[in-house]
């Protein structure tokens, strides 16, 4: 009956089923969707040359149970895979996520995501890479007569790989057959090497294998002339009509993903037209050949859209910033230019010239820097204008580098004089472009940045302090006005504003607390600095708005407004005095490693975490109800028998009160309480007991032993709680042990812990120190 119980219990995470046929559906370019799949596998590739540029990088397998697809991890989820989210088993939910073809070689990028649980990998999957036709041997995949001249000097040392003849004859004379063998030679050749446009930062797979090298040269064979369809294609498309954020992919349709089904179960060969617009090359079976399995790995299928929109008439790709990665070739960004620098010279040991930089911003909300110099800088610097709408692309995307550069992209665009900008036209679709991006960080996390950081903030004005007059080095004067900012990080900061900043939107500011009122301030590139503490000041790109029209704003203002305001404990960056009211926050592991309780007096520590387990002996002790010294006096009875004649009621003893008593239950629980730490058993009396039970004892007591009461137990498991727990030492039979007693427990607040969560998160983003995180939040 136990294990009945158990499994009926509630709330334990159970990640859900995958998503049907979600491969497939990915390979073809769908995104519109988010589906459900499960990592099965996880590779770090290595960049094939060092250097201080390159970055980490991982490939993951995600299955649907039945076929799987390699995807690359785009660098802001390279930690998930480090802390253990991402690893083999977990299911994900995919949020963000694109299909590209690079070099011919369709990549999956993965840019975002949620982990769901983890289970043991299900199924079997297959590469759907891999999957071709059933029992085609590999001596009958030679090309065929008619496939191309071009083709032959790829496919001879990988013969096993060519596809079956019936799939290619049908294309083989046309200019799709031609556009398709060419993107054969480059699936050929292009293997596991991802290799950036440029040449100067691909990856390899971590251990190269002989096939990879060998495979290498002939890729980058000389004497192969591309095919004249392919370039056009691919190089010359002349803009048109732009259609943003719509690659091609999409307009594939929701039904791709049965057709390829269709074709890998058997049809392949019978729909010589490729009807369903996709045709799959199919690749050796995939247990062909024991001894190669690295070529077998690298079946590469193609796909040939044929839809109502063919390649030769295909929009303007206009990608979102945020998908803008190197494994990107061909792009175009629709994005207003928020700020721009003066042209500079610089001069360094690999020469000198000119170079300028501007920022932008796209309607999803990405931004990137873009750098231009010398010639570009000379093309590029008229054309900007800050507040305009462009068209920019072919430039090359280099790493952020993040200590001069704000923005939320992890690369920058270096343009080069090919690269093309093109001013729009302010239309229903640019007008929704802001003109300013803000990436807000919680202003308790600027205790941890670096000084010098350029940083965007949102909160509450508390108090603007008078105008000042100040002396410059240079002798000429400015203008100064302090003011104090609060967001809901609990955290407080100066922020001092210099010139316009202190005489105009200063006044404004002023008057209005003079008034009592607290506007909320969004404040884009304040530089940090360390006066007494961490300090913000305005520097010339700096840009202030007061209550603006934002999300953020909004919340702040509630907050402020409902318990943020004076009534909350605020922490004034700076002065060491954090969160002094409140208990420690420690992970339960930390009791023990730290050594908690054993310094000869109780510690105080705050937990969070939920209740595994509840024993169900003892639950609750019969106590005194008798008052003394003005209290109740709780301590525990010891029952007597039924007295006849007494309405049946039983009664206890009281030693400390020596008078008979009618009890009073009162909790007395054991429990489990977990967290993602550890779990520890702990006591929990009274009151907290009542909260974790739901009821009070003495009805819990009324409740049979057995199933009736098991299902009360069970009800209350996996309730999470943050709890005050009193660790102290107790000694039983001369053995001294470290017991842990609730002394507050309180049902999480999730919107509070998750804006908590969020600013020690930022900290750890921006380079902070974990343990001085920890005790806070
Ligand atoms: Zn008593």
């Amino acid at each position: 009956e136990r294990l009945g119980a158990t499994e009926a219990r509630p709330g334990k995470m159970t990640a859900p089923a995958l998503t049907l046929n979600a491969t497939s559906a990915l390979w073809n370019g769908n995104t519109d969707f988010k589906p459900v799949m499960q990592c099965t596998e996880v590779k770090a590739l290595q960049p094939s040359s060092g250097g201080a540029n390159a970055q980490e990088r991982y490939r993951i397998s995600l299955s649907d149970g039945d076929l799987f697809t390699h995807a690359m991890l785009a660098t802001q989820l390279v930690d998930r895979v480090k802390d253990g989210r991402i690893q083999p088993g977990s299911v994900l939910r995919l949020t963000e996520f694109l299909c590209n073809v690079v070099h011919g070689r369709k990549i999956v990028i993965v840019l975002n995501c949620d982990a769901l649980g983890s289970r043991a990998i299900q199924g079997a999957p297959q590469n759907i890479q891999s999957k071709g036709p059933a029992g085609a041997p590999p001596q009958a995949a030679q090309a065929p007569a008619g496939a191309g001249q071009h083709q032959q000097p790829y496919q001879q040392p990988y013969q096993q790989q060519q596809p079956p003849p019936q799939h290619q004859q049908p294309y083989s004379a046309g200019g799709y057959g031609a556009n398709m063998q060419q993107q054969q030679q480059r699936l050929s050749g292009g293997k596991e090497n991802i290799q950036q446009q440029g040449g100067n930062n691909y990856y390899n797979e971590t251990k190269p294998s002989m096939q990879q090298q060998q495979q290498q040269p002939n890729y980058q064979n000389p004497h192969q002339p591309p095919p004249p369809s392919y370039q056009q294609q691919q190089y010359q498309q002349p803009p048109q009509q732009p259609n943003p954020y719509n690659n091609g992919h999409h307009q594939q349709g929701r039904q791709a993903p049965y057709q390829q089904q269709q074709q890998q179960r058997g049809s392949y060969g019978g729909n010589p037209g490729g009807v369903g617009g996709y045709q799959q090359q199919g690749g050796a079976p995939q247990y062909g050949h024991g001894g190669n399995q690295h070529q077998q790995q690298h079946q590469q299928p193609n796909y040939v859209q044929r839809g109502p929109i063919s390649r030769n008439e295909a929009p303007v790709r206009i990608v979102p910033i945020k998908s803008l990665n190197p494994y990107l070739n061909r792009w175009t960004i629709q994005a207003r230019a928020t700020n721009k620098s003066d042209i500079r010279r610089w001069q360094n040991a690999k020469g000198e010239g000119t170079v300028f930089n501007f920022d932008v911003c796209d309607v999803e909300g990405g931004e990137i820097r873009i750098c231009a110099f010398k010639e570009a800088c000379e093309k590029f610097f008229p054309v900007i204008e800050v507040g305009k709408v462009y068209m920019i692309s072919k430039g090359s995307l280099r790493p952020a580098r993040k200590q001069y550069n704000p923005l939320n992209s992890d690369f920058e665009i270096y343009l080069e004089t090919s690269s093309t900008i093109e001013p729009c036209v302010e239309d229903e679709r640019t007008s929704s472009i802001p003109s300013i991006n803000f990436n807000f960080k919680p202003v308790m996390a600027l205790e941890t940045m670096n000084t010098g950081s350029i940083v965007d903030v949102v909160g509450v004005v508390l108090t603007v302090d008078g105008i000042a007059t100040i002396q410059r080095r240079d002798g000429t004067e400015t203008q100064k006005r302090s003011l104090s900012v609060k967001d809901d990080s609990n955290g407080v900061i100066e922020l001092t504003c210099w010139g316009n900043f202190a005489t105009n939107v200063g006044q404004e500011l002023e008057d209005a607390c003079a008034k009592g009122e607290h506007p909320v301030v969004a404040v884009k590139s304040a530089r940090l600095g360390e006066y007494n503490g961490k300090t913000l000041g305005t520097i010339s790109s700096t840009q202030l708005l007061v209550n603006p029209d934002l999300p953020e704003a909004g919340r702040l203002r509630h907050w402020f407004d409902q318990a943020g305001g004076a009534q909350s404990q605020a922490t004034a960056l700076g002065q060491g005095s954090m969160g002094g009211r409140r208990d420690r926050r420690v992970q339960m592991e930390q009791i023990m490693e730290e050594g908690l309780g054993q310094g000869g007096k109780p510690d105080y520590v705050e937990c969070r975490g939920a209740v595994e387990f509840i024993k169900d002996n003892p639950l609750f002790y019969p106590a005194c109800s008798l008052q003394r010294n003005g209290r109740t006096c709780q301590k525990k009875l010891q029952m007597l028998g039924v007295e006849d004649g007494d309405g049946g009621e039983a009664k206890g003893w009281c030693e400390t009160c020596q008078a008979q008593s009618i009890p009073m239950y009162r909790y007395i629980l054991q429990l489990k309480f977990t967290d993602a730490s550890c779990g520890r058993w702990i006591t929990c009396f009274g009151d907290q007991g009542e909260v974790v039970m739901g009821m009070p004892a003495g009805e819990l007591q009324r409740v049979p032993e057995g199933d009736e009461r098991m299902h009360f137990l069970d009800r209350a498991k996996f309730a999470e709680y943050v709890v005050k727990l009193k660790v102290a030492e107790e000694t039983y039979n001369e053995e001294s042990r470290i017991k842990c007693s609730i002394s507050r427990l309180t049902p999480v607040n999730y919107a509070q812990e998750a804006s908590e969560l969020l600013a020690g998160i930022q900290l750890l983003l921006d380079g902070g120190d974990n343990r001085n995180v920890r005790p806070r939040y």
